[in-house]
């Protein structure tokens, strides 16, 4: 039998409380500009940099993640952060999906301003082995400066892409659906369904928390 074909794995982590239109078209454009097959969404099960902060229940959240990437053929979604118990690392994430798409390439989308991050997370030089980084900036950013804040064993592994200006976030769609005003077009249609038939970012459960 020949060698099997390396799959380019995109992974995108978040706490998707809710999942928005930055975070999609994020993705696609990752998806496009480095040929990846696959972009797999990975909703937190228990967000260890969010301690002590209220967040939406994993299963509500997953819920709204499969529903908003459910229409793109090259979007998945997995379970692994939320079925995995304790805390949730993204080393054990990354080495997870490494061994469930085998053989792969593993690219871990993110914000570039989270990216200097990295070296706070468990392990950080596993996961420099494990995954290549892409990150994403707004046109205009500074990316010479960011690559000078990147010490050379990070620098190596990082990619950058240019996604349109998107100031939208969860905590802002969050406050949005706790006082009545529209979300409409910032998340999928159906997301927005979702959050009024629920009521998930009203009443008690709305409690806005700054993420
Ligand atoms: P919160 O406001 O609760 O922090 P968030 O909008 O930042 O939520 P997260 O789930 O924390 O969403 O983010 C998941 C990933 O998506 C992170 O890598 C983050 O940098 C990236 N991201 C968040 N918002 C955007 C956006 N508007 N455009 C592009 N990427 C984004
Ligand atoms: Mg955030």
């Amino acid at each position: 039998m020949g060698e099997a074909t390396v799959r380019r794995v995109g992974v995108m982590g978040g706490t998707f409380d809710p999942i928005h239109t930055g975070h999609l078209v994020t993705a696609e454009e990752a998806l496009f500009g480095f040929a990846l097959d696959v972009v797999v969404f990975v909703p937190a099960g228990r967000p260890w940099q969010k301690e002590g902060l209220q967040v939406a229940p994993p299963e509500e959240r997953f819920l709204m993640t499969a529903i908003a990437t459910a229409s793109n053929p090259a979007f998945e979604v997995s379970r692994v952060e939320i079925d995995r118990p304790g805390p949730t690392y993204t080393v054990d994430t990354l080495r997870d999906l490494k061994r469930a798409f085998a053989p792969a390439e593993m690219y871990f989308i993110t914000g570039a301003d989270a990216v200097l991050q990295i070296l706070t997370w468990k392990d950080p030089e596993r996961v420099l082995e494990e995954a290549w980084f892409i990150a994403a900036t707004r046109p205009g950013y500074d990316l010479d400066r960011l690559e000078k804040q990147l010490p050379p064993e990070l620098g190596r592994r990082v990619l950058t892409m240019e996604i349109p200006a998107l100031a939208i976030s969860s905590t802002d769609i969050r406050r949005r659906a706790r006082e009545g005003r529209p979300i409409r077009y910032l998340v999928p249609e159906a997301v927005d369904r979702y959050i009024r038939k629920t009521g998930l970012y009203r009443g008690e459960r709305g409690e806005v928390v700054e993420a």
